[in-house]
């Protein structure tokens, strides 16, 4: 089993990244980042996020919002980020909390600075598979952990455990394009779906997105697959200074040993999320001044 070490190919994107950006003369990209309330992981993430676009040399931009903000508001602050030309990229911390519609914030933002992805005619350029468009980070990120990882989906049964726009849907959508980094045979899952071993069993690459601590199993994975584990769940771990350990969507102990290669939680998928964040970033910043 080979371990694939998510931080080191974001480190290298990272560094690819900074490189490109020191390259360019005058204002550096922007990104900026509208955070709303004070959920913890949302202000780590939203941290991260800004640490590494200022190792890169992007530009960040913090704006933060009560949890009581109105829709109004928000689109307010959108349309002023949309009409500054400073600005490259948008990014809306999700979840957002539930008196706000999440997805028409994202259909809000202008889709040339939609560096998530999420906005409706990004999606729809996935599905014409349009290079001008914005993939969002997590599926690409496992497309590039594939392209830099020398897995090969051409012709593989690859089978996705999830089927949300942010990770399931998109990838799977991705495995399936023509192209010499897809060409994949592609089968869903979801809650609905009868018989999930039988199916995850036939996998040559598996990617389990479901939110569901180590629901992947030792019986639920043949011999020599490729695990992608996307899934990031806090679990109750009193030995932890936080009091909770993070584990994925796979039992890592029972499907290591039979995975010819698999992404560890933390340290796989997470990484090249943001990485793929800061390159959509760069592309933001290339198509707005083309
Ligand atoms: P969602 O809750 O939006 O989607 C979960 C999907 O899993 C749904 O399609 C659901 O089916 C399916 N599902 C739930 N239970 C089962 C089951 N028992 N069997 C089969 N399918 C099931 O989650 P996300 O896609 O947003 O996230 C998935 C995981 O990935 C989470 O742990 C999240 O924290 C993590 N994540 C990690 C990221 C990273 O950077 N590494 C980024 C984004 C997410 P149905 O549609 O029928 O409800």
């Amino acid at each position: 089993m080979k371990l694939i070490d998510g931080k080191q190919i974001a480190r290298e994107i990272v560094e690819e990244l900074t490189a490109k950006v020191a390259q360019i003369d005058g204002p550096k990209p922007c990104i900026a980042f509208i955070r709303v309330g004070e959920d913890p992981a949302s202000v780590s993430y939203v941290r991260s996020k800004n640490q590494t676009a200022d190792k890169i040399g992007i530009r960040p931009l913090l704006f933060t919002f009560d949890d009581t903000i109105t829709q109004d508001e928000l689109y307010a602050k959108i349309d002023e980020l949309n009409a500054d030309t400073s600005v490259n990229g948008i990014l809306i911390q999700s979840p957002l909390p539930p008196q706000l519609d999440e997805q028409s914030a994202f259909n809000r933002i202008d889709p040339i600075k939609d560096v998530d992805g999420f906005h409706v005619v990004n999606a729809g350029r996935v599905v014409h598979e349009d290079a001008n468009g914005f993939v969002s980070c997590t599926p690409a990120g496992i497309i590039e952990i594939c392209r830099r990882e020398g897995i090969r989906l051409e012709g593989k049964h690859v089978v996705v455990l999830g089927r949300s726009l942010i990770v399931g849907k998109t990838f799977s959508l991705l495995a399936m394009q023509k192209g010499p980094h897809a060409n994949a045979t592609v089968t869903v899952c979801h809650s609905r779906t009868q018989n999930l071993k039988e199916l995850t069993r036939q996998a040559d690459v598996l990617v389990a997105a479901i939110g569901k601590p180590e629901m992947v199993t030792g019986d639920m994975v043949k011999e020599g697959a490729v695990v992608i584990d996307v899934g990031i769940n806090r679990v109750e771990d009193a030995s932890k200074k936080k009091g909770y350990k993070l584990v994925g969507d796979v039992n890592f102990g029972e499907v290591s040993p039979l995975a010819s290669k698999i992404t560890p939680v933390p340290g796989g998928v997470g990484p090249m999320t943001v990485a793929l964040l800061m390159k959509n970033t760069v592309k933001a910043y290339e198509l707005q001044n083309a």
